[in-house]
């Protein structure tokens, strides 16, 4: 039986995130808005208009383009693409045909705990088209999302299984948020994804036909169509039926399946000319460098850094990269701490799963990443015990957002470590339990557990948990 290699190349359209559309002053938030109601004669593709370009959707196109590795046309301009759409009212997209904003970009992605690269082909600019809405009685078009900034990234056909696409998707998600260019809410259909899939017997170099499946909203969906599309294109190779010409075929959510639109167009379809209302477009080396300088650490980058200065463990670096405000909080917290991995295990396991219990963001909090940082200090210097530590202050800490000296001086859990206190603790643990004395000088080491259990209880888990253990050693020893 043949072996199968996939191959993948993604679109991606992406909002951008600029204050009003490409070519109008209309709002580019649509979001809640009434139909129809943010909406004005550029943007409707009323005749005789004039559309401007939006100098903000410039550079976040720029940002993006940048971020990626791309190297800068300076000198760019906007095209026609000719098509009839019902919710396109000028009947051609104002986009970028030959001279793309962006050109051979990259973007790596973390695959496995390996780095893999996924070249990028383009970026462009282009406006959005308002949407349709299929009701029972009819179908109802709003165009408060007509004219909104979109940069269309292409990637090259670098993609190999559905987990890859959808982890570069994820990259992708991420690297557009941390740079600004786009918010990228995916529940606001702010990031949409049109997957190119072929399939070739292992070995071959050659690309097959492809299917191109359209407007795909979320990861998931991304991940199953890809995987359904793969089986459908295996089985039609295996019965001598595999598509002789490229199609675009849509995915139905409910029935988890792919189906054939239509054959996929081709760029002479569109007959795209120049667009004569207007400027070209330049970037100069000054609003270059400007853009460059606002790109702040990746998250690809920002992954490697935590790994190698924090020592952190993969997941846990993944999970930060998920989560600006939190790994800026874990990174204050270890520098001023200067003990990165109990701040870790505070923020990511204690911390983290006490909010989670109670459906808290950290961001709701009070709890601020020095107060952390001084709780750990206190524990680091033997003030308090990491056990009254993480419950009761850290408690206190999260419901007040009191400072941890305040609240140990307000319910006096300052760690005892008076060696004589300690010691009177012991003897009492043991005049308590003499079986577990018993057991310990006949060898089973196990019963120390209840021993020191007793003494942190007997002191109100105050006593310093290392010097008990020593004081037990002791007194057991005479
Ligand atoms: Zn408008």
């Amino acid at each position: 039986m043949t072996k199968f290699e996939t191959v993948i190349g993604l679109e991606i359209h992406a909002q951008l995130s600029t204050k009003t559309k490409l070519f109008c002053s209309c709002d580019n938030d649509s979001f809640n808005k009434e139909a129809n109601t943010n909406v004005c004669p550029i943007c409707m593709g009323f005749p005789g208009m004039l559309p401007v370009t939006n100098k903000e959707a410039l550079e976040k196109g720029l940002i993006a383009s940048l971020a990626l590795e791309c190297t800068i046309n300076k000198d760019s301009k906007f095209d026609r693409k000719n098509y009839f759409y019902p919710d396109l009212p000028n009947g051609f997209q104002i986009s970028q045909f030959d001279q793309p904003l962006g050109v051979h970009g990259n973007l790596k992605i973390i695959l496995n705990g390996e780095k893999k690269n996924i070249r990028i082909t383009r970026l462009h600019l282009e406006n959005d088209a308002g949407k349709l809405s299929h009701e029972a009685s009819g179908t109802l078009l709003d165009f408060n999302r007509s004219g909104t900034p979109l940069a269309e990234i292409v990637s090259e056909p670098d993609i190999r299984t559905a987990e890859e696409a959808r982890i570069y998707a994820e990259t992708m998600h991420k690297l557009l948020r941390y740079s600004g260019a786009s918010d990228a809410d995916m529940e606001k259909g702010m990031m949409r994804f049109d997957a190119s899939v072929s399939i070739r017997p292992m070995g071959e170099t050659k690309l097959y036909p492809r299917a191109e499946i359209k407007n795909l909203n979320s990861f998931r969906s991304l991940e199953s169509a890809i995987n359904y599309e793969v089986k459908r294109q295996i089985e039609l190779w295996e019965s001598g039926k595999a598509h002789a010409t490229e199609v675009t075929v849509g995915w139905d959510e409910e029935k988890q399946m792919t189906k054939i639109l239509r054959e996929k167009e081709s760029a002479a379809d569109y007959r795209y000319f120049p667009e004569p209302d207007l400027p070209p477009l330049f970037a100069s080396d000054e609003l270059i460098a400007k853009c460059k300088a606002m790109i702040p650490e990746l998250p690809t980058e920002k992954f490697e850094r935590l790994i190698n200065d924090y020592k952190v463990s993969e997941s846990d670096a993944k999970f930060y990269i998920e989560d600006l405000g939190l790994s800026n909080f874990f990174e204050e917290c270890a520098k001023k701490s200067k003990n990165p991995a109990l701040s870790n295990s505070f923020v990511l396991s204690i911390l983290m799963s006490k909010l989670n219990e109670v459906e808290q963001k950290l961001s709701d909090t009070k709890i601020t990443a020095t107060d952390l940082a001084d709780l750990i200090l206190l524990i680091d210097s033997g003030t308090i015990s990491n056990n009254v530590a993480k419950s009761t202050i850290l408690d206190e800490m999260i419901s007040t957002g009191d400072k941890p000296e305040n609240i140990i001086k307000k319910l006096g859990l300052t760690q005892i470590s008076d060696t004589s206190e300690i010691e009177d603790f012991c003897k009492k643990a043991m005049e308590a339990n003499p079986k577990a004395v018993a057991d310990i000088k006949a060898g089973q080491g196990k019963a120390m557990g209840a021993l020191v259990g007793g003494v942190i209880k007997i002191s109100g888990g105050k006593a310093n948990p290392k010097m008990v253990n020593d004081i037990l050693n002791k007194l057991l020893l005479q």
